[in-house]
């Protein structure tokens, strides 16, 4: 082995898993370990957790500790990135967590900390769909909407660490709002996420709207996917909204900070060209054409390992 070559070291916090991978320069993802975040051990004992998995990797894979440039951590929650501190994660029942400074004693090597969403979006750019493009916003479309701007390289996280929080954009007209997480209504989250999806689902059943929703037990994001497929009526009309307010967000985004690419990730996207086709229509629709030329929607190539190789990269792209 090369010991000339540097590594990064990715942590990607969950809250029943932590995710350590290693990095090559190249973003490329040469080694995972997996383990349990036991999170009711409280901050210390998960930050314990984490020191064991990430010196375990690095011995089970035989680099020298000399060789590790860098560590980075994604984490649900918000967070002050410049002082390294967790201020809230509701997923894991953190407040306050210096965590920069007491991964920094445990491990002797730099650490820089941003949330997940921001992360899996620096994944995406560094070495996955948005590799080579220096102008990029990244959606995860999961249990909420996560995202991530990139703006000539550089993550926008905002004087609040609220940059990219577009899954809280209020885009969702006023006859169709509905309560989000966050305290306020009409976010894209309430009708993009899997979450709105399946609770739209559920509510046009208790209507007793004619459809094949009706017939599953406990519905899922996928159902309404696979349903509307089928051409179900109302899984249709829950697909269309999502779409239709995720191309709306597109773009408002693009007179904002003008991408040259959106990566669309996370659990609702597998959906594939079915939704990304429609998302791409409305996108049309509403933006400007100087705003739209030569851009592209595409889907997210990482999957689950996009939070882990870019919160390798937060030492690179900060
Ligand atoms: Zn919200």
């Amino acid at each position: 082995m090369n010991l000339e070559r540097k590594f990064y070291i990715g942590i990607d916090l969950g809250g029943t898993s932590v995710k350590v991978g290693i990095c090559g320069e190249d973003g490329s993802l040469l080694a995972v370990y997996e383990g349990p975040t036991e999170a009711e051990k409280r901050a210390e004992g998960v930050l314990q957790n984490i020191e064991l998995y990430v010196r375990e990797l690095v011995s089970r894979e035989g680099y020298s500790w000399n060789q590790i440039a860098g560590i980075g951590a994604g984490i649900p929650g918000f967070l002050d990135f410049q002082a390294g501190l967790v201020k809230a994660s509701p997923n894991l029942g953190w407040r306050n967590v210096p965590v920069k400074e007491i991964l920094e004693a445990r491990l002797g090597k730099e650490v820089k900390i941003d949330n997940d969403a921001n992360a899996a979006a620096l994944g995406e750019v560094w070495s996955g769909a948005g590799a080579g493009i220096s102008n990029v916003v990244c959606y995860t479309l999961g249990t909420g909407v996560g995202g991530g701007i990139i703006v000539k390289n550089n993550l926008c996280q905002g004087f609040n660490g609220m940059g990219g929080e577009i899954g809280h954009m209020n885009v969702v007209a006023e006859n169709e709002a509905i309560a989000c997480g966050c305290g306020k209504t009409g976010c894209l989250e309430t009708v993009a996420s899997a979450t709105g999806m399946i609770y739209m689902a559920k509510e046009a059943v208790i209507r007793g709207e004619k459809t094949s929703l009706a017939l599953i037990r406990e519905i899922s994001a996928k159902d309404v996917l696979d349903e509307a497929k089928a051409g179900d009526p109302v899984s249709v009309q829950i697909v269309d909204r999502a779409a239709k307010y995720l191309g709306k967000s597109m773009a408002l985004l693009s007179i904002i900070v003008n991408p040259q690419r959106f990566v669309v990730g996370g659990g609702v996207a597998k959906a594939g060209s079915y939704l990304l086709d429609r998302i791409e229509g409305y996108y049309c629709e509403y933006a400007l054409e100087n705003a739209r030329e030569n851009v592209d929607i595409v889907p997210a190539i990482l999957g689950n390992n996009a939070g882990v190789v870019g919160a390798a990269g937060l030492h690179l792209y900060e």
